[in-house]
Parts: structure tokens; sequence; C-alpha cells
């Protein structure tokens, strides 16, 4: 039986390690604080190994792939200054055109879309496609679809 002054074998959080520690005191007969003897660092008795190792590394590998899109993320985008110095620029009378998915646009159509707003049509991309540009970001969006 261990007994307080004994040595015994603790998972260490300091070291990270299972190493020798003393028994400091043992409460009803148990093992409740031990010192380790590699740090010094007095710490609850927790027995050999932390409980909650394997599913704190898969936490620690889920956070990681979740931080991969943001990380790629690294042009710039001056979306926001290219339609503020745009919508400056356009010629009193411009006509915008509200946007369907059924019509037809060209380079330097205006377009009014019902969620991301004025946008002006910077490229076709296809005769189904084009990219535009609103105030946040340049968006490819679908034209001349017939159902
Ligand atoms: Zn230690």
């Amino acid at each position: 039986m261990i007994s307080v002054g004994d040595k015994i074998d603790a998972y260490c959080l300091k070291c990270k390690l299972e190493l020798a520690h003393v028994v400091l005191f043992k409460v009803d007969g148990v093992v409740s604080r031990v010192k380790c003897k590699t740090c010094g660092a007095e710490h609850k008795y927790r027995g050999t190994l932390p409980a909650a190792k394997k599913p704190a590394a898969a936490r620690v590998s889920g956070v990681n792939r979740a931080k991969k899109p943001a990380a790629a993320k690294g042009t710039v985008n001056d979306s926001p200054q290219q339609w503020d110095l745009r919508s400056r620029n356009m010629p009193k009378g411009t006509s915008i055109r509200d946007y369907s998915v059924q019509e037809t646009y060209k380079v330097k159509d205006v377009i009014n879309h019902p969620k991301f707003g004025v946008g002006f049509v910077e490229k076709v991309a296809s005769d189904k496609s084009i990219y535009v540009l609103f105030n946040d970001s340049v968006k490819l969006m679908a034209m001349n679809v017939t159902s």
C-alpha cells in the first residue's frame, strides 16, 4: 500500500509525461495530492494518464481544417473601392436593370440584384454567365437561363 512520501507514477501536466511523483497526502486512503519529482509541481493525483486525451486531439485537427479556407484567402479584395469608383463615375441617366437569370447582359451593364444590390457587369464569362462587381466582391452570376 502506498503511503505519504512514497513514490508513485503519475501524469504530470507540466512535463506532459508519466513521471515519478511523491505522494503528498491521501484522503480516505486514496492518493489525493502528488508532487512531480522532475519539475517539482504539486497537483491533484489523476492517475497515470489524462482521461480525455483522444477527443482533445481530434478537436485540434478539426480546428486546423476549419482554419484552412480563411488562410487561403490571401488576395486583397479591392472590390469595395472599385465599386465606389464605378458608382461615382456612373453617367447620369444610366439605366439600372433588375437582375434576372433569364435576361442576357453585356459588359458595362448595370444591374440591381435583390440581395447584392447594384452591380456592374465586368466581364462576360460565357453565354450563360457574367462576372459582376458588387460592393463587397466580384461574383459570377448566371444569365440567359431558359427553363
Ligand atoms: Zn513535472
